[in-house]
């Protein structure tokens, strides 16, 4: 009888799993049943361009109907509300409930806030086509507001941690900004855009070189960082930072951080204290072998014992091996243990800049290279899931 693959989630590292698993193993083999919030495969990487208006939510979002299309992979859309181990089940919002043989856990992020007060009530984050679109509209209707009562507060714009996340929106903003004001009659030195960032520099992690590369770029059109700045409060109008100072502002968007999802924490799965499960070296979780745990709702550790960024590539080549595993499991093979191969790390800075490092030896890349290279990788992805010419 056909085993049934139960995969929560339809991001890099669910999606892959689940077409990678289909390409495996026959529908008599393995029935495979997607669960996934929205309808779509959402470009998480991407989403810094609809935030700021650079182009439409259709270029970041892939109907999955589309995507599955003669795959005979099932597709179910709504949420998660729990995963029960121990009755191999998982309940959906709405009363349904999934038996499942294996489960892929690829539920993603979740915001950490850190207990910071007032962050979570007054911010906004980037980690969806939605929160993408509220970002948008929000920023257009504060502009519209600043010209008609000339409050400075509607035309200060706060991004809150200078990570990757942070520093791609703040450079699309950057570029944004000049075109939005001139449409709406507005100078653009009446703007503030900030990036706030608790540590000394930006871009924790990136060579010396680098990071003066990416804020000497974003400085110049415009953007004022403070370093080594933690936000310690957020009211309804107001950014406070450890030493007392406060921005008054309509518009944080917090990029400080994420950890685990909820459910996955909530679930008896073994997780460590950030809410990420661990897994072995096939991706199983160590507390339940008949459930994989992939992309950003695990942690792999590297070789020097430190946990990998969780990023949009490491979660694709989770997905990949899990199929793999699948396949063993199966027909009866042996398991591999999982090798990511990681690329490099590409940040974009706006529509026309970038920094990066590539390859094994890490060569660092800038500007026009790695705006290309960042594209390449995009329609590295996209040809992958078959999504070159899927659009919403
Ligand atoms: P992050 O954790 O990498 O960065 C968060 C930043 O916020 C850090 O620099 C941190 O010091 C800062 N911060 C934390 N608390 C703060 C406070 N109280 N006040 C001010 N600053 C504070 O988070 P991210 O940028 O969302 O990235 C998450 C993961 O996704 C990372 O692994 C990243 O590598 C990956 N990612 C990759 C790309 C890419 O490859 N282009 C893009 C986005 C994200």
């Amino acid at each position: 009888m056909s085993k049934h693959v139960v995969v929560l989630g339809a991001g890099y590292a669910g999606l892959q799993a689940a077409l990678e698993t289909r390409r495996m193993l026959t529908a008599e083999a393995v029935r495979i049943t997607v669960v996934n919030r929205v309808p779509y495969h959402q470009l998480i990487t991407e989403l810094h361009l609809p935030a700021a208006g650079a182009v439409s939510d259709n270029h970041v979002r892939l109907p999955l109907d589309k995507l599955l299309a003669g795959k005979n992979i099932d597709l179910w859309i709504g949420e998660v509300t729990a995963i029960r181990p121990d009755d191999h089940a998982v309940d959906l919002a709405g009363g349904r409930t999934l038996q499942y043989d294996f489960l892929v856990v690829a539920l993603g992020s979740e915001t950490e806030y850190f207990g910071i007060p007032g962050l979570k009530e007054h911010s906004f984050t980037l980690k969806s086509v939605e929160d993408a679109n509220r970002i948008r509209e929000h920023v257009h209707r504060c502009l519209e507001t600043y010209r008609q009562t000339k409050d400075r507060s509607y035309a200060t714009f706060v991004v809150g941690g200078g990570g990757l996340t942070g520093i791609e929106l703040v450079g699309e903003l950057a570029d944004a900004l000049p075109g939005l004001c001139r449409q709406l009659g507005i100078d653009r030195g009446d703007v503030r855009l900030y990036c706030v960032e608790a540590m000394p520099t930006i871009l924790p992690g990136f060579p010396e070189d680098l990071v003066a590369r990416a804020r000497q770029s974003l400085e110049a059109r415009g953007v004022t960082f403070l370093t080594g700045q933690p936000v310690v409060q957020m009211d309804p109008d107001a950014v406070h930072l450890k030493n007392g100072d406060k921005i008054e502002t309509k518009t944080m968007v917090w990029t400080g951080g994420v950890r685990g999802h909820s459910i996955v924490a909530a679930s008896g799965i073994e997780v460590e204290r950030r809410g990420r499960a661990l897994v072995n070296e096939y991706l199983q979780s160590t507390s339940h072998p008949d459930i994989f745990v992939v992309g950003d709702s695990a942690v792999w550790m590297g070789p020097d014992g430190r946990p990998f960024p969780p990023t949009a590539q490491l979660a694709g080549q989770m997905g990949a091996h899990v199929a793999q595993q699948l396949y063993a499991l199966v027909k009866g093979g042996t398991m591999e243990p999982f090798q990511p191969h990681l690329a490099g790390t590409l940040a974009s800075l706006g529509r026309k800049d970038a920094i990066g490092m590539v390859g094994e030896k890490k060569r660092r890349v800038t500007g026009k290279i790695a705006a290309w290279l960042k594209t390449g990788s995009k329609l590295r992805w996209l040809a992958d899931i078959g999504g070159l010419f899927v659009r919403a």
